[in-house]
C-alpha cells in the first residue's frame, strides 16, 4: 500500500501521562502506516516546558498561527503537588490558557456520537455543540486574599489620565476578592465564530449569559451577539429557517435538557467549560468528545476535551495495560487532518480522516471497546492496544 503523501505542515503538540502513551500508540498504528506524515513537533509534556521555561508553549502557538492547523496531546496543568512531583522551577499556566490567549479562538465541542451508545438524555436526538469563549474572564483574573477590614475598589485609568473607581466592598473583616476582563474585540469575533459554525452546521444558535444580574459585563456580551446577528447573519439565518436565540444562562441549561438538541450554544469561558462536560456525559464518556479552537483569522487547533488520564497512568505505570479510551485523540488527529486535507486540496488526505473516524465508530459498533463504553454497553472492555489494532484491521481491509 503507498502512503498518502502531504504538502503542508500539521503543528504536532505532545503532551503527558497517558494520553502521551496514547499518542505514541495511535501513531504507530493508525498514521504512520498510512500517511507520509508531515509535522512540526513541539514536546509540551511537563518536563520539557519546564527545561524551556514554557517558552515551547507559546513557540507552539505561534507554529499553529504559520501553519494554520495544529494537534495536541492532553497535558498537566500544573498545581502544588505536580509542583512537587516534577520539581518545577515554577508553576506555569495551563498550556491550554496560553494558547486561547495568543490564538484569541472559540472552542466547539461535540459529542461523538454513535448509535450503539445511547444518550443518557433520552430526548436529545442529535448532538449538541458547545461553543466556548475561550478568552478572559475568571480564567485571566486577578485574585486577592483580603486579610482583614478595609476597602476594595474597582478601577480604571484611561491613556489620557481619566479615572473611573468604585467601591466593591467595605469589608468588615477578612475575605476574598477577585476581578475579571473581557475585550470587546475578542466578544466581536467569538459572536461571528459562533454564527459562522451555526451556518455550517445549518443549525439554531443559542447564546446564554446573566445580563439580570451583570448589566453591563454580561450585558454587553448579549449587545454585541444582538448586534452581529442583525448586521450580519440575520438575513441567511432567515432563509435557512434558523434561529438565534438569546437565553439567560439558566433558562438556557432547561431548555437544553427539554429539547431535541440539534443546535450550538454559545458559552461564556466559564459556563463553556463546565456545560461541555455535562454534553459530553450525557452523549456518553468524556472520551467521545472533540473540541477544535477556532481563531477570528482561521486557525484551528484540535484535541481531546479530555486530560491526561492521570490514574490509568498510574496504573501503566505499574505495568498494566489500562483501557483507556483513545477515540477523541484519535478523531483530534482526523480533524487536523481533514483540515490540512482541505487547506491544501489534498482529497486522499480528506478521504483519510473520513476513512479513519469511520473504521474507530465501526469498530465500536461491533462490540469491541474500552471500558469507559462497556459500562455503558454491558459489552466485555478490551485495553487501548487490542481496540488500535481492531481498527488498523478495519483500515486496511
Ligand atoms: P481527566 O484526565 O479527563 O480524567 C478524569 C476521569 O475521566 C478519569 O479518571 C477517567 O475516569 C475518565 N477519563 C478521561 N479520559 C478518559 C479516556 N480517554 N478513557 C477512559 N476514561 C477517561 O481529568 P483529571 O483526572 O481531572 O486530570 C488529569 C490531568 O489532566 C490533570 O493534570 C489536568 O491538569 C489535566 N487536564 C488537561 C486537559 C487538557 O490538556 N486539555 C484537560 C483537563 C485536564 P475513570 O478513572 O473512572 O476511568
Ligand atoms: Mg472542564
Amino acid at each position: 500500500m503507498s502512503k498518502i503523501p502531504m504538502n503542508g505542515v500539521i503543528v504536532e503538540l505532545d503532551g503527558d501521562e497517558m494520553t502521551r502513551v496514547l499518542w505514541r500508540q495511535i501513531k504507530e498504528e493508525l498514521l504512520l502506516p498510512f500517511v507520509e506524515l508531515r509535522t512540526e513537533y513541539y514536546d509540551l509534556g511537563l518536563p520539557n516546558r519546564d527545561a524551556t521555561d514554557d517558552r515551547v508553549t507559546s513557540e507552539a502557538s505561534h507554529a499553529i498561527r504559520r501553519h494554520r492547523v495544529g494537534v495536541k496531546c492532553a497535558t498537566i496543568t500544573p498545581n502544588a503537588a505536580r509542583m512537587e512531583e516534577y520539581h518545577l522551577k515554577r508553576m506555569y499556566p495551563s498550556p491550554n490558557a496560553t494558547l486561547r490567549a495568543i490564538l484569541d479562538g472559540t472552542l466547539f465541542r461535540t459529542p461523538i456520537t454513535t448509535p450503539c451508545i445511547p444518550c443518557r438524555v433520552p430526548g436529545w436526538q442529535k448532538p449538541i455543540t458547545i461553543a466556548r469563549h475561550a478568552y478572559g474572564d475568571i480564567y485571566k483574573a486577578s485574585e486577592i486574599r483580603v486579610p482583614g477590614k478595609g476597602t476594595a475598589t474597582l478601577s480604571f485609568r484611561a491613556e489620557d489620565g481619566t479615572e473611573t473607581t468604585k467601591v466593591v466592598r467595605e469589608f468588615p473583616a477578612a475575605g476574598v476578592l477577585l476581578s475579571q476582563y473581557n475585550e470587546d474585540a475578542s466578544i466581536l469575533s467569538f459572536a461571528r465564530a459562533c454564527f459562522r459554525y451555526a451556518l455550517d452546521l445549518g443549525q439554531d444558535l443559542w447564546f446564554s449569559a446573566k445580563d439580570t444580574i451583570s448589566g453591563i459585563y454580561d450585558g454587553t456580551f448579549r449587545d454585541v451577539f444582538a448586534r452581529v446577528y442583525d448586521e450580519e447573519f440575520r438575513a441567511e439565518f432567515e432563509k435557512r429557517g434558523l434561529k438565534y436565540r438569546y437565553l439567560l444562562i439558566d433558562s438556557a441549561v432547561a431548555g437544553a435538557v427539554t429539547s431535541a438538541g440539534g443546535f450550538v450554544w454559545a458559552c461564556k469561558n466559564y459556563d463553556g467549560d463546565v456545560m461541555s462536560d455535562l454534553i459530553s456525559a450525557a452523549f456518553g464518556s468524556i472520551a467521545m468528545m472533540t473540541s477544535v479552537l477556532v481563531s477570528p483569522d482561521g486557525c484551528f487547533e484540535y484535541e481531546a476535551a479530555h486530560g491526561t488520564v492521570t490514574d490509568h497512568y498510574r496504573a501503566y505505570q505499574a505495568g498494566k495495560s489500562p483501557s483507556t479510551n483513545p477515540t477523541a485523540t484519535i478523531f483530534a488527529w482526523t480533524g487536523a487532518i481533514r483540515k490540512r486535507g482541505e487547506l491544501d486540496g489534498n482529497e486522499a488526505l480528506r478521504q483519510f480522516a473520513d476513512r479513519l473516524e469511520k473504521a474507530c465508530l465501526e469498530t465500536i459498533e461491533q462490540g469491541v471497546m474500552t471500558e469507559d463504553l462497556t459500562a455503558i454497553t454491558g459489552k466485555t472492555p478490551v485495553d487501548c492496544p487490542t481496540f488500535l489494532k481492531a481498527i488498523r484491521a478495519k483500515l486496511e481491509a
